[in-house]
């Protein structure tokens, strides 16, 4: 019974083992990894974008409003938008 367990997590271990290294080298050396970094760098970059407001400067993204709508804007634009000074 132990043998037959053992078995069966040996073999599920090395199917992970196999996934792992297939997905390794997937990442590192073709064009499809090339790609996904590259989509990684334009998200990091459009996050950074996201946290600078125009007019009041960069904040971080714990101090953002998020509205009802799900848009995320800056706490000084939300206070005047607030004030019906925009
Ligand atoms: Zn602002």
């Amino acid at each position: 019974m132990i043998a037959i367990l053992l078995e069966g997590s040996l073999f599920v271990g090395s199917i992970a083992a196999i996934a792992a290294l297939v997905f390794y080298i997937t990442r590192g050396s073709t064009s499809l990894g090339l790609r996904a970094q590259q989509n990684k760098n334009r998200e990091a970059i459009e996050r950074e974008a996201e946290l600078v407001c125009p007019i009041h400067g960069a904040h971080t993204e714990a101090e953002l409003v998020r509205l009802e709508s799900g848009e995320r804007i800056c706490p000084e634009c939300f206070r005047d938008a607030m004030k019906g000074i925009v």
